[in-house]
């Protein structure tokens, strides 16, 4: 048996480590030479991360996890704590802590766990066909890979998404702007082992550490898709939406470097049920493209990694049967994710800012409790909890 992976990001690459690891052939393809994240960092939540422990890399993500003790939330112009509180509880009840990584770190590791002489790279796949027994994947230079199952790891661009959707799909913007990088940890602006956020104005900066003595930061402001800015306004652009902010605030601002600071416009895909055509099967950003506001798109990409590989392995009805599975187990598990995300992406950005205020408001009397149990009913949705 062999799968051709289409992808060599989080997931095309979780899911080939994966599938190797069950006994299978794998060819990987990924369209550039040198795969560059579009983000800084990620955080790794306890789900995402127990499927990285299953492939077996729970020692170097150890390595490159930031210390994440604490949680803090803060009012935005004078910078007073609205409610702070230990993760400890959380790791407790759900059995492994979180990891904030730095993206670039993170792709290195995946890349190694695989093999990086056995990726293909510069592979731009441009069509795909079935026929009785296979599945063929043809390549923008002419050349051709075979194998008895494919696996769409495209990402939220995916050009294998319609084939087996049988239509397109329209990406929807979220209505916010996501600036985001990584800084030298200054204990002045932020406490080292905490996942910082200041909220105020349907705006949010936060922090997060990652390992090298470096903070992922980003910053999110509500505004209207497609402005003229880039990295080369990024300070000014910054400095004006946050006028008036705390002092740790505008110190971030002041130290970040412009060079290396991403401005995203952030996106989702209304959640659909089929993941699965024949023998190709959707993984990742292609099947269920999300906001970042619950950082678990990466997290979902590791745990169809995982639940694609078990499926496989344990299946004697054919690949057609074990892909239908995998679609069973992760269709509601995604959509959920999708959906969470984006309730929780209009109450932090203001879609309504009586509801903003409202959660405002609710901070200031969060003990942990709430928050810590919804992000305890979030991981303990994965395939591993
Ligand atoms: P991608 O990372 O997009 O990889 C797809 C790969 O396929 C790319 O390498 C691409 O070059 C390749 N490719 C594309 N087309 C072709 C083709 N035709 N042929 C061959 N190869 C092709 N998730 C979390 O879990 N936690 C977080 O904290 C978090 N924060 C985020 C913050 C931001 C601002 C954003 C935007 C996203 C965040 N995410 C987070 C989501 C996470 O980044 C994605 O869910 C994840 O990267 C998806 O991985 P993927 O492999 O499916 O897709």
């Amino acid at each position: 048996m062999k799968a051709i992976i289409i992808g060599g990001g989080i997931g095309g690459l979780s899911a080939a480590i994966a599938l190797k690891r069950c006994g299978m052939a794998t060819e990987v393809y990924e369209a550039v030479k040198e795969i560059k994240p579009v983000g800084a960092a990620i955080s790794i939540w306890p789900n995402g991360v127990k499927c990285l422990n299953w492939l077996g890399m729970k020692d170097s993500l150890q390595q490159l996890g930031g210390p994440m003790e604490y949680m803090a939330y803060y009012e935005h112009l004078r910078g007073q704590t609205m409610t702070r509180f230990s993760l400890d509880p959380l790791i407790q009840s759900v059995g492994e802590r979180p990891y904030p990584v730095a993206r670039a770190e993170l792709q290195d590791m995946l890349i190694d766990a695989y093999r990086r002489e056995e990726i293909h790279f510069g592979k731009r796949v441009m069509s795909i066909e079935e026929f009785d027994d296979g599945v063929r994947a043809t390549f923008e230079d002419g050349q051709i890979a075979e194998g008895d199952l494919l696996i769409a790891a495209d990402g939220t661009h995916s050009v294998i998404r319609p084939y087996v959707l049988g239509h397109q799909t329209e990406r929807r913007y979220a209505g916010y702007v996501n600036w985001n990088g990584l800084v030298e940890i200054d204990e002045s602006i932020a406490p080292a082992n905490q996942w910082t956020t200041f909220v105020g104005e349907g705006k949010r900066v936060s922090l997060m550490p990652v390992a090298g003595n470096r903070f992922y930061f980003f910053f999110d402001v509500p505004l209207p898709k497609g402005l003229a800015e880039d990295r080369a306004t990024v300070k000014t652009d910054l400095s004006r939406y946050f006028s008036g902010w705390a002092a740790p605030v505008q110190k971030l601002i002041a130290a970040i470097n412009p060079e290396t600071t991403n401005r995203i416009e952030i996106h989702d895909i209304e959640p659909f049920m089929q993941l699965v055509r024949g023998r190709v099967a959707l993984l990742g950003d292609a099947g269920h493209s999300t906001t970042p506001d619950i950082g678990q798109g990466g997290c979902a990409a590791m745990e169809d990694a995982v639940v694609l590989a078990i499926a496989v392995q344990t299946n004697s009805l054919g690949v057609k049967d074990a892909l239908l599975r995998y679609q069973e187990k992760r269709a509601y598990r995604v959509k959920d994710l999708v959906l969470k995300a984006r309730k929780r992406c209009d109450v932090t950005h203001g879609k309504d800012m009586a509801v903003t205020h409202s959660w405002y408001e609710e901070l200031k009397s969060e003990t942990g409790e709430r928050v810590l149990s919804g992000m305890r009913e979030t991981i303990m949705g994965g395939p591993l909890e």
